[in-house]
């Protein structure tokens, strides 16, 4: 599958009628209604991952304007390129770049996340190379029970502390990641919100407060109020997707957009008779004649081919229609039913609203056995990407 770049190619000139919109009024009003609900702790709008395939600097200007004040980003080459977009809000990193990468983050101005002494030692001398006129920001990682990155709590603080005795570097942030907070009722966020808070504890027992406490990704900030802190790391929300499967619409859920429609033109249209098979090992059969439409839209795209055997629809006049016959790399066979009056050029919605009807990326999730989340980052780079209410 193409690798989406952090900027996707817009529509315009593209000759393949297949494009994904992206509604940026939708990534506002969802910033928006997240400031309000965990205010007086700040946002930061998480679009790494070219802004789970919005695009970032894109996603990353909306967000502002909607009230976002910091944004995060996995890479540091996606810290490079929002800055290339003339973006100048904070930016965190949420891994420790390599050590090699530091003089780049210095001289991008980006926030680089720490959780080991190589890592604290790479960024002083870094920093020690540059003309920092004044110490340069850092945020430390604790892990408190997701056991991906981030130091123990006691090397954590051993860290912090290294850092706010640094006069090079200033302690700005001290943070960690929840591993469930997206299973509303279960304990276990509470009890990392708990070895998170002993950590602070210890920091503010050696006399060091960092100034921005963060903890909560999406699940966290809007179903567990007290893991808001400072600041909340938004992703998903951002996007108008629930952090769990469609069905768990608790407050503020509902209240959000989904921000992306993946859509195309029909290609070809044909009557096929009673008793033909379509596609790629013949595995849908015509039980009586029916009309078939042509979309230009496969896997390379981000169409996961496993649909076609799990009952994926798309949208076609209004209607669900099924994906009928395996998913080929840049096309799908949808069959739109006997007399269908379909025509080349009809608008076809994968993922998005048509009409009454509208096909949600957790619907598509639950037909491939993979989350919301996995869905908008796999529509590939090959998919032109349409900016709506810019
Ligand atoms: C991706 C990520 C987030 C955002 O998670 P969502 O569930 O999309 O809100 C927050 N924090 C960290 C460390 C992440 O890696």
């Amino acid at each position: 599958m193409t690798q989406p770049g952090t900027r996707f190619a817009p529509l315009a000139g593209q000759l393949r009628p297949a494009w994904a919109e992206v509604d940026l009024a939708a990534i506002r009003h969802n910033a928006a209604v997240l400031v309000a609900e965990v205010a007086p702790a700040r946002l930061c709008a998480v679009v790494k991952a070219a802004g789970y395939g919005h695009g970032a600097p894109e996603v990353a200007g909306a967000a502002l304007d909607g009230g976002a004040e910091w944004l995060a980003v996995a890479l540091v080459e996606e810290g490079r390129e929002l800055r290339a977009a003339g973006i100048d809000a904070p930016i965190l990193l949420l891994s420790e770049p390599a050590s090699d990468a530091m003089a780049e983050v210095v001289d991008l101005s980006l926030t680089p996340t720490l959780y080991t002494p190589t890592g604290l030692d790479a960024l002083v001398s870094a920093v020690g190379d540059g003309r920092q006129d004044r110490p340069f920001s850092v945020h430390v990682k604790v892990d408190t029970g997701m056991h991906r990155v981030g130091a123990s709590v006691d090397d954590a603080v051993a860290l912090a502390l290294d850092v706010a005795a640094s006069p090079a570097l200033h302690l700005e942030g001290f943070w960690t990641h929840f591993a469930v907070s997206d299973e509303v009722d279960d304990p276990y966020t509470d009890h990392q919100v708990a070895r998170y808070q002993q950590a602070l504890d210890v920091l503010a027992g050696a006399g060091v407060r960092p100034a921005i406490r963060h903890a909560a990704n999406s699940g966290g900030a809007i179903w567990h109020p007290t893991s808001r802190f400072d600041m909340v790391r938004c992703g998903i929300a951002l996007y108008g997707l629930s952090p769990a499967a469609d069905g768990v619409t608790r407050h503020p859920v509902p209240r959000l957009r989904p921000a992306m429609s993946l859509k195309a033109r029909v290609s070809y249209v044909k009557a096929v008779p009673a008793g033909e098979r379509l596609s790629y090992g013949l595995r849908y059969r015509l039980e009586r004649d029916s009309v078939i439409a042509t979309v230009p839209l496969g896997y390379a795209d981000g169409v996961t081919r496993s649909l076609s055997a799990t009952g994926g629809e798309v949208l076609v006049g209004g209607r669900r229609r099924p994906i009928s016959g395996t998913v080929t790399m840049d096309q799908i066979l949808v069959d739109c039913g006997p007399g269908s009056n379909v025509a080349e050029g009809d608008e076809v919605v994968l993922l998005g609203r048509q009409g009454d009807e509208e096909i949600t990326a957790w619907e598509w999730a639950g037909r491939t056995s993979t989350i919301g989340y996995e869905v908008v980052c796999g529509i590939s780079g090959r998919v032109p990407r349409s900016y709506l209410g810019a």
